[in-house]
């Protein structure tokens, strides 16, 4: 895909315009990064069945469905990759706003992991990791077994905070994609003619920065050609529209002028969950549905297992050349619940994948994580049933500071929504989701 691969231009590219990495060896993918091929012999193998290398990825989501893939790829499979995860079908959160207007159906998102099992040889084992025990290197399923690592590699994504109130067979969150969607479609059908549609953003981090924005825009779209008079009240937790801003704001305050309401800085503090009331610091918001985006931090695994040591107790802190957890040796985590500070974003989820996988081989076989990683982020929103517009930002390794630094030259942004972004959204999702799980 896209991320780590690139190299930087000036002009910002377009998502689409990036490579997407379908199949592509892990030769070629370090050449692309400008690494000399005779640093290290690749792809690394572990020629002794016996002794082979045993990777446990836990959620098979855009970052861990990607590090199982190419593990494989780039070992020749030559290491033994078991995936964990309690799904049998993967329901992509990218695009499931779509699902919300009745522009897609949820089944056009769902993904299983057959490709990875049998193209592969990945290890697709269905059940839920509960414990890590880091001194055995051993994980405890929910099924009762007990599984051995070398590495391991926790991609299980997001978990939401309590909210005073919130009860979320009421309330939905519908993000995370799967039923909740599918209900939250069922529920904006059902809003009558003037009806109120209530979207609460929390603060940030949270995932997919556009994400919020789209889904009000994607809404008011719905609203405005089906039920007459109806209103999106947007109640952000931010002090103003974190990302996109210019587009956002003409589509609130031009396209649908007098449908949406936005309103920033506004905390929500409780929910009445049976009137549909959000309490919040600027009053009391009544909705026909309420649609509530929790504050999130990383995935339950790791925060139970003592690995979300951020500053705020949220995230996991990782060295970014090979997403070591800084706490316990042996631990990776990618995506979602990593706290490098890079966005919260199915794209860049996958290119830290990558990162994490070749640093996982490196290290497998002796060898140092490559110095100067980069990956990057591109999102694409929809702004109506035609248009969309997108959003890019690439990062690079600073040996400095030891972070991943956003690279000002890459960072770009459609100018507005257009058709053609609407056309390019799916051909910029087909190839994510095809380096995925295809
Ligand atoms: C409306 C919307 C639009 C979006 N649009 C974009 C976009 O345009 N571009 C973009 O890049 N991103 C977008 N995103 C964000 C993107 O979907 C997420 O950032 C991405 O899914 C994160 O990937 P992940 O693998 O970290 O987590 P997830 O995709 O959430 O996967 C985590 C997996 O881990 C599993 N799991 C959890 N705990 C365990 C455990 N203990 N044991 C085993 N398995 C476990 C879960 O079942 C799940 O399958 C969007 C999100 C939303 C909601």
């Amino acid at each position: 895909m896209a991320l780590a691969i690139t190299t930087i231009k000036p002009k910002p590219q377009a998502p689409e315009e990036i490579m997407i990495m379908n199949d592509i060896s892990r030769r070629k993918f370090l050449k692309t990064l400008g690494l000399s091929l005779g640093a290290t012999a690749l792809p690394i193998s572990f020629a002794k069945a016996a002794l082979r290398p045993r990777v446990i990825v836990v959620g098979g989501g855009f970052a861990g469905a990607t590090a199982a893939k190419y593990l494989r790829l780039w070992s020749n499979n030559t290491v033994d990759v078991t995936l964990v995860e309690p799904n049998a079908v993967y329901y992509s959160p990218i695009l499931s706003n779509l699902v919300l207007s009745g522009q897609k159906q949820l089944s056009q998102l769902g993904f299983k992991y057959d490709t990875l099992a049998q193209k592969y040889g990945i290890t697709v084992t269905r059940s839920t990791v509960n414990s890590i025990n880091s001194a055995n290197r051993t994980v405890k399923l929910a099924n009762g077994k007990t599984l051995g690592y070398e590495r391991l590699i926790l991609a299980p994504g997001i978990q939401f905070k309590a909210i005073p109130g919130l009860d979320e067979t009421k309330i939905l969150h519908a993000w995370q994609s799967g039923n909740q969607v599918q209900q939250l479609r069922q529920q904006i059908q059902a809003i009558p003619n003037s009806g109120t549609y209530v979207l609460s953003i929390p603060k940030a981090p949270y995932r997919c920065p556009p994400g919020p924005y789209e889904r009000a825009c994607v809404i008011a779209d719905y609203l405005k050609r089906n039920k007459l008079g109806a209103k999106v009240i947007v109640l952000d937790g931010n002090p103003d529209i974190t990302v996109e801003r210019d587009t956002f704001n003409a589509a609130f305050t031009s396209t649908y002028a007098g449908i949406v309401e936005y309103v920033p800085n506004t905390i929500l503090q409780s929910v009445d969950s049976a009137k549909k009331v959000a309490i919040t610091s600027f009053g009391d918001y009544r909705a026909d549905v309420l649609n509530v985006i929790p504050p999130h931090q990383a995935g339950g695994i790791v925060l139970n297992s003592g690995l979300a040591n951020s500053s705020t107790g949220d995230w996991a802190n990782v060295n970014p050349l090979s997403y070591e957890s800084t706490a316990v040796k042996g631990i990776h985590i990618i995506g979602d619940s990593q706290g490098t500070g890079q966005p919260k974003a199915g794209h860049i989820a996958n290119a830290e994948a990558k990162v994490c996988a070749d640093a996982v081989l490196r290290l497998l076989s002796g060898s140092q994580p490559f110095a100067a990683p980069m990956t990057n982020s591109a999102c694409y929103s929809p702004i109506s049933a035609t248009t969309a517009s997108w959003l890019t930002a690439a990062f690079a390794y600073d040996p400095a500071s030891q972070t991943m630094q956003l690279v000002p030259a890459s960072y770009g942004a459609s100018s507005g929504a257009s058709t053609s972004n609407y056309r390019k959204m799916f051909e910029w999702a087909n190839s994510l989701f095809g380096d995925t799980f295809a």
